[in-house]
């Protein structure tokens, strides 16, 4: 919760003031009521109404014993007692003129006047008015309730900001494993916020913002936090699209009301996660909301600008799309340091999987080497979810340790989705055991490609079927044969189809885009063809595309070319794998049938198949 402001709205909370609220609006109600209908009534009279002129006449003939005026009403008493009429003058008229114009005598009756005139401005003021005061409660007590309801657009103002205080549990850099160089930047960061006092006596500027990069899952709001925590600061947390609302000028005054309360709490941590969705090149507007990014880009950076170096705030934004910044934000004093954090390699994914580990019983077998090496391509977050998964899998079939079977199938889970069991007929369960064991076989017997580690034609997500090669290694670079051979490997489902069925079918559309994402890599980006070392790919240039697929920036005599070499890279790839699965036949055709009788085979299942490994 936010500090502040909100304290007044609380006591109006309680139910007897509640109770009250709702007893006046009803009270309000009554008497509005009333005063309708009394006026209603007035003319509803229950004696006979007639003209002026019939009681005049009436006067004149002798029939009338009194006259009460009332205001404009006038009523007559007749002489035979039983009866009465009613009638209305105009209001300005005086009665005694009204006879005397008509000829009538005015002593020739007794005339009462009533003093009207207290009652009926009252009425007339009351029915003005309290309508208006009606509307003010009303709108008054929406207003607050909006309020009360903290999500309401009359809140706009105040910043959404979490907030976690000194006292809240504090995540510490040992909570985050792995991402040491990031660490021991941020380390620097803590001691800014600890003793700022050493760094001033020598003229050191404090930094005001740090841009952490890296994809979505790598723990950038964990150390973030970790920061906080070590240094024993408070921390407010918030999304860039948090800013973002329909209003124009919120956004702007939730920086504001962040800054202020983060000020108030100094030394303090902004954290600001997906800032790019704010901090968008200026001019280079997606779609709407334009306005409104700027005007909160300029309010964060004009904060920025106003700390001084007694404020001790200072703003962590993160972000996976850095090329996407607007340069203002990473000008000098503004986010000028930059700690980038990437996926985890094999020892970090040891490291966090240990972390997370802890608390949870797990059987003898299960090995962290092994999950490690299984995990290539896993985020921090990722690990962690595999490991909670494996734990309700394994509690869901009541054991008593999480063993290697429920980690398995919570890292193909994260990875792929669920398992889709449905009925599938049996054609299509043979189409899809060839076709993944046509990748196996292909990926096997080509000396570059790691051992594969898992084969399903159990349908999971949008996929009918999958085969895993996970990499044994963490490579930091691909060589020109080991993407030649991963586009065969991509391309070895369709071949065996091609093979066996002497047909392809639809279930090959994600391998032939992941073919072809390769081929056209190797020609456009790493000058892998003919053409030679040449750049053709797509650049992202301060968030907008420079070049496009179909060529912005190539001659068209240039994209022919490119589009031939990117031909001849398939076609070859699958040449390749139709003559891998021609010459293996026999064993693709176990391995198929294997995959007909048991769904899934592990890595050791299938090397008792087609044999051991041969690695390039
Ligand atoms: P990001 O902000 O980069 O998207 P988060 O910090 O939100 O990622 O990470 C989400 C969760 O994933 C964390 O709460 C933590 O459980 C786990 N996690 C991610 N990276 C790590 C790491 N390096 N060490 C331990 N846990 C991690
Ligand atoms: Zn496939």
């Amino acid at each position: 919760m936010p500090n502040g402001k909100k304290r007044s709205s609380k006591d109006l909370n309680n139910p007897l003031v509640s109770f009250l609220k709702g007893a006046a609006v009803y009270v309000l109600i009554g008497l509005a009521a009333l005063i309708f209908f009394a006026n209603l009534s007035g003319s509803v009279e229950q004696s006979k109404e007639v003209p002026i002129s019939k009681i005049i006449a009436d006067i004149k003939e002798g029939k009338v014993d009194k006259l009460h005026v009332e205001g404009e009403k006038v009523i007559a008493d007749y002489k035979d007692a039983s009866s009465n009429a009613t009638s209305r003058k105009e209001p300005g008229d005086s009665i005694y003129q009204i006879l005397k114009n008509a000829d009538v005598d005015s002593q020739s009756v007794q005339i009462e006047v009533k003093d009207l005139s207290w009652q009926q401005s009252w009425i007339s003021i009351l029915s003005g008015v309290l309508p208006i005061a009606l509307m003010v409660v009303f709108f008054f007590m929406i207003f607050r309730q909006a309020k009360d309801g903290a999500n309401g657009i009359f809140s706009f103002g105040q910043s959404r900001a979490r907030v976690f205080s000194k006292d809240s549990p504090q995540v510490k850099f040992s909570d985050v494993a792995g991402v040491d160089e990031a660490k021991r930047e941020l380390q620097e960061v803590v001691e800014f916020l600890k003793t700022p006092e050493k760094f001033k006596a020598l003229g050191a500027r404090i930094p005001k913002g740090v841009l952490m990069v890296g994809p979505s899952g790598v723990g950038k709001t964990l150390l973030a936090r970790a920061v906080a925590g070590e240094a024993g600061v408070p921390f407010f947390s918030i999304a860039g699209s948090e800013f973002m609302e329909m209003l124009v000028g919120v956004g702007a005054a939730r920086v504001r009301d962040m800054f202020a309360q983060a000020k108030k709490g100094a030394p303090a941590i902004i954290f600001i996660d997906e800032i790019e969705s704010i901090g968008r090149a200026r001019g280079m507007g997606m779609g709407g909301g334009h306005d409104e990014r700027e005007q909160t880009l300029n309010q964060i950076l004009v904060e920025m600008d106003g700390f001084s170096q007694n404020d001790l705030v200072i703003v962590i934004g993160a972000t996976n799309r850095p090329d996407l910044l607007d340069p203002a934000l990473v000008r000098p004093g503004r986010f000028d340091r930059r700690v980038t954090l990437n996926l985890p390699d094999l020892e970090e994914r040891k490291r966090i999987i240990g972390l997370h580990m802890q608390g949870k019983p797990f059987t003898k077998e299960v090995s962290i080497e092994k999950l490690a090496r299984r995990t290539s391509g896993f985020s921090g977050a990722d690990l962690a979810n595999m490991l909670n998964e494996a734990a309700i899998l394994a509690a869901r079939e009541n054991k008593t340790a999480i063993d290697q079977i429920d980690l398995e199938e919570a890292a193909t889970k994260e990875k792929l989705g669920p398992e889709r069991r449905h009925l599938v007929s049996e054609a299509d369960r043979k189409l899809s055991a060839y076709h993944e064991a046509g990748h196996a076989v292909v990926g096997h017997f080509l000396p570059h490609i790691d051992p594969v580690h898992r084969i399903s034609i159990v349908s999971r997500g949008m996929s009918g079927g999958h085969t895993m090669f996970p990499p044994t290694e963490d490579r930091s670079n691909e060589t020109r044969s080991r993407l030649i051979e991963q586009i065969a490997a991509a391309l070895g489902g369709q071949a065996a189809e091609k093979l066996i069925f002497d047909d392809i079918s639809t279930g090959a559309s994600s391998d032939i885009k992941v073919a072809t994402e390769v081929a056209r890599a190797m020609v456009t980006e790493y000058g892998m063809s003919p053409i030679g070392p040449i750049n053709l790919a797509p650049t992202m240039v301060f968030g907008a595309w420079r070049g496009s697929d179909n060529g912005g920036e190539m001659s068209p005599e240039l994209h022919a070319v490119v589009d031939k070499e990117v031909r001849k890279l398939l076609d070859q790839g699958f040449s390749t794998a139709l003559n891998v699965v021609k010459k293996h036949k026999a064993k693709l055709d176990k391995v198929a049938k294997k995959l007909l009788e048991v769904e899934t085979l592990d890595g050791d299942q299938f090397a008792k198949i087609v044999g051991k490994k041969v690695v390039a």
